[in-house]
């Protein structure tokens, strides 16, 4: 598919590639087994311009299109699902509600440290009773004098425990229910705000997700985010992209699953011969890779309507729907391809199947997707 893409966006590719395959690669397996956090990829990445791929150079970005940021995903994720996510949630959740709906000023104070890496970003958007239903946020602030005072619980929260900056929803004006949801830009060293519990995972366990704690935190009044009782809107704009960036972190996991179920087939043999001989092997492997192509090209689709500024909500759910899906099927594949060997920790199939499973789950479920999907048909 190469051909749908530009000079720019395959050289990129190409960059990302080669410094996933050798830098992320290597240590992913132990960061994964241990829970360690990839500290020096993620410094790396932000030195080789990745932390804020498709922003403009005068916040600090690289000025690529929103394209060339999702393939740079997949090709981190093809070798970590982990590092994929914690780039994805720092680029599409935090930083891009601070450009789309940040003052300058905002823009200017924020972003720079933000795409450079040197600072970690965040968006606490879910509560313990608030998942799929935004609606129901319990964080308040409230506005006294020339400060907002935040309390309340932010719940699996993507690079919790790193962030420098949040991006933080909270009732405003809770009479009004979802109209009454505001964002808020806040610094993870205000007092008053604390990282809880850190949870134990199934699969991208060198990401950390975290409760955040705000009680009594002062911000000043300038850190909310757009306007006043915009902060549904803000999320799902937000989502709207953020969805693709998970669909490219599913994608990654996909083709990592289907490059080693082909290396595997064409190595190990049974009954005399390669298993790559057998059709039923080689049925899994053209399943697999028809489905990730399709994933791929919803994908691609949604993110060039992103960058040609078209209504794109129904599109990313689609894409981020289907790859999702795909991944945990190619996982499933492949660990079958594998045999007994792809249930061990010898091989990495297994965490490609661990890893996969949240895609389906995290910046809206499968049944969310399509409840998004069915409401833009009907509608
Ligand atoms: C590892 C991890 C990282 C995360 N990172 C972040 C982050 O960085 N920031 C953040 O804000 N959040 C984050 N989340 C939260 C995540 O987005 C939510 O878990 C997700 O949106 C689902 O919410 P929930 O877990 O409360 O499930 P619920 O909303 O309680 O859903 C439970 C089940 O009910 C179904 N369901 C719910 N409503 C409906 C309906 N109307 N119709 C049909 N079915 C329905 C769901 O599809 C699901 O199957 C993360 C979660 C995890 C696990």
């Amino acid at each position: 598919m190469d051909y749908l893409l530009t000079e720019e966006q395959k050289m990129l590719r190409e960059m990302v590639a080669k410094f996933a395959k050798e830098e992320i690669g290597p240590e992913a397996r132990e960061n994964q087994e241990k829970g360690i956090y990839p500290k020096d990829v993620i410094k790396k990445a932000g030195e080789l311009g990745l932390m804020g791929v498709a922003y403009p150079p005068e916040y600090g970005g690289s000025g690529m299109d929103f394209v060339s940021y999702i393939l740079a995903i997949e090709e981190i994720s093809r070798y970590c699902a982990s590092t994929g996510v914690i780039v994805s949630a720092h680029s599409s959740l935090c930083i891009d509600p601070i450009f789309k709906f940040g003052s300058e000023e905002q823009k200017k104070k924020y972003m720079p440290d933000l795409c450079s890496g040197r600072e970690i970003g965040c968006l606490g958007l879910t509560e313990p009773g608030a998942g799929s239903d935004v609606g129901a946020t319990k964080t308040t602030a409230r506005l006294e004098g020339n400060k907002w005072i935040l309390n309340g619980t932010k719940q699996f929260i993507t690079n919790g425990a790193e962030a420098g900056t949040a991006v933080i929803t909270a009732m405003t004006d809770p009479e009004k229910k979802a109209r009454g949801l505001s964002a808020f830009i806040v610094k993870t060293d205000t007092p008053g705000f604390k990282v809880g519990k850190h949870e134990e995972k199934l699969g991208i366990n060198a990401t950390s997700t975290t409760e955040l704690i705000m009680e009594d935190c002062e911000i000043p009044e300038e850190n909310i985010l757009g306007e006043r009782g915009k902060g549904l809107k803000i999320a799902l704009v937000t989502l709207d992209g953020g969805r693709l960036g998970i669909a490219a972190q599913a994608l990654g996991i996909a083709r990592a699953a289907i490059e080693d179920g082909i290396a595997y087939a064409k190595e190990r043999e049974q009954f005399g011969q390669p298993i790559a001989n057998f059709q039923a092997i080689q049925w899994m492997i053209a399943d697999m890779w028809t489905e990730y192509e399709a994933s791929w090209l919803l994908t691609y689709r949604a993110s060039l309507m992103k960058d040609r500024g078209l209504r794109y909500t129904k599109e990313a759910a689609m894409a981020k729907l289907k790859a999702s899906e795909v991944s945990s099927f190619c996982a499933n594949k492949s660990l079958q391809i594998h045999g007994g060997y792809g249930y061990t920790k010898e091989f990495d199939v297994e965490r490609y199947l661990r890893d996969a499973k949240i895609t389906e789950i995290y910046e809206g479920t499968s049944e969310v997707m399509r409840m998004v999907i069915a409401a833009n048909l009907i509608a």
